[in-house]
């Protein structure tokens, strides 16, 4: 499988530098050259098996050439293995149309670890064969640091550094980041919000001369390896609630359109997806284009659900790209005048073919009332970010069983959870004595010279 960028300007990669590389030269994201897509028979054929073989036989057709199944096997057994739930990503059903995907199982408790305990495999994979370096630059809302913390803490190889808002992130979220202290693993506190770190990231990649000197590579959503691993967990619960033979829709809490995304390929694959419902707190710009073609930033207004507390989501280009026909220069032109102007009329022709796609806007009150009512109807304690997606799930109208993802554990937020039902998560025993661990991170200001200063200090260069 070929890999091409979303603004059409970039080399043409194979799956293994993809997945390496992150950001196109270009700007623009790494996208398949085309759709692989099964037959009936060959997903109703994927039904009844383990999660480690369902992933193999999704992701085999995009990894042809870098990687073949018995690779594929050997890395997901590795980091499934990792999960505590020897369903990796349990469903459970709330009512008769109702379920929740548990995607949280894994060793950082929230959905960020299906993707990136495969994707550390894989660097270090890819690394050990080419025998090179990387330096892995990353802005974090908060679950993606700690997950990619936990998956390459160690792996020789490999540096991290990882950005997140300064007194933006959870405590528990902080912790699992800053108490893992090996030596290849920094963490940056900037002075800023998400964007101002994702922008960092972006403008660091961006930076042709800095980029020249030190070999940088992404695991924000940028990186398509991600996506591709998020795909695997809409066959497998899709599956389990009768597809091939019935439609599912889903509800997802989105901030970055990564998870969400991973379902739109999912479909494109042939799974049959009624809907996918884009859920989003009051940080509202994917519900606006969605709902009205007015793609336009506004402030972000931190919330409860901070992975979420987004405004430019990066994986929306790689739809809008489909969207606008795989047209790579209409792309290019309108990616620039959004990162001009910070707005964006989509056209009616591109929205009128995102018709999978619905959304919900869920305000605070909705989400704390979502998780009164699943605690008292279920048993259920959800986190503030599951909590808006089954707001979203219960207000959407169709007939098809609705799954929505359950992105993290609620221990994540306990101060939000207890504030909303009364009750304090505990933390899994695992993870008990996080709050006593000790923490290293350092504080810089929020612009690229002292960002790229304090990398330049701890990357190894080429
Ligand atoms: C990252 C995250 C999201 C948003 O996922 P995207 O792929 O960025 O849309 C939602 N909920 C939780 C708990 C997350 O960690």
């Amino acid at each position: 499988m070929r890999y091409v960028s979303t603004r059409g300007a970039a080399p043409i990669l194979d799956f293994q530098a993809a997945t390496l590389a992150g950001l196109a030269s270009d700007g623009g994201l790494y996208v398949p050259e085309a759709w692989p897509r099964f037959s009936e028979a060959e997903i109703a054929a994927m039904a009844g098996r383990s999660y480690v073989e369902v992933a193999v036989r999704v992701c085999a057709p995009f990894t042809a050439g870098a990687l073949d199944e018995a690779a594929l096997r050997d890395v997901f057994t590795r980091a499934y293995g990792r999960f505590a739930h020897a369903a990796v990503v349990p469903l459970k059903q709330l009512d008769h149309r109702h379920f929740l995907l548990e995607l949280f199982h894994g060793p950082t408790l929230a959905f960020k670890d299906v993707a990136l305990q495969s994707l550390g495999l894989l660097f270090e994979r890819f690394l050990g064969q080419s025998g090179q370096h990387i330096t892995v630059i990353g802005a974090t809302s908060g679950d993606t640091g700690s997950a990619a913390i936990d998956a390459l803490a160690g792996r020789s190889g490999v540096e991290v550094c990882m950005l997140h808002p300064h007194g933006r992130v959870s405590e528990v979220q902080r912790r699992q980041m800053t108490t893992v202290l090996d030596a290849n693993i920094h963490n940056i506190a900037i002075d800023g919000n998400f964007d101002d770190a994702q922008a960092i990231v972006k403008a660091m990649f961006n930076d042709a001369a800095f980029a020249a000197r030190f070999p940088l590579a992404a695991v924000n959503s940028i990186n398509w390896a991600r996506l591709l691993f998020q795909v695997v967990y809409y066959f497998t619960s899709a599956l389990s609630l009768g597809a091939p033979h019935r439609a599912v829709s889903y509800a997802v809490p989105t901030g970055n359109f990564g998870d969400v995304f991973a379902g739109y390929v999912a479909a494109q694959m042939g799974l049959p997806i009624e809907r996918l419902v884009v859920a989003t707190n009051r940080n509202d710009i994917l519900h606006r284009a969605l709902t009205s073609g007015d793609y336009s930033a506004g402030t972000v207004a931190p919330t409860d659900a901070p992975s979420m507390d987004i405004q430019v989501s990066s994986n929306f280009e790689r739809l809008l790209f489909d969207l606008s026909g795989r047209d790579a220069a209409a792309l290019a032109a309108a990616m620039a005048e959004f990162e001009a102007t910070k707005k964006l009329a989509l056209p009616q022709a591109w929205l009128a073919k995102a018709d999978l796609f619905t959304s919900a806007r869920v305000d605070a009150d909705e989400m704390a009332d979502t998780m009164r009512w699943a605690l008292a109807n279920t048993g259920e304690l959800l986190d503030p970010h599951t909590a808006i997606g089954l707001a979203a799930a219960r207000r959407d109208s169709g007939t098809a069983p609705m799954v929505t993802l359950a992105t993290a554990h609620p221990a994540k937020f306990p101060a939000a959870v207890a504030a909303a039902t009364g009750v304090h998560p505990d933390l899994p025993a695992r993870l008990a004595d996080l709050m006593t661990r000790p923490e290293r991170y350092d504080i810089a200001p929020a612009n690229l010279q002292a960002i790229e200063a304090y990398v330049a200090q701890r990357a190894k260069a080429k």
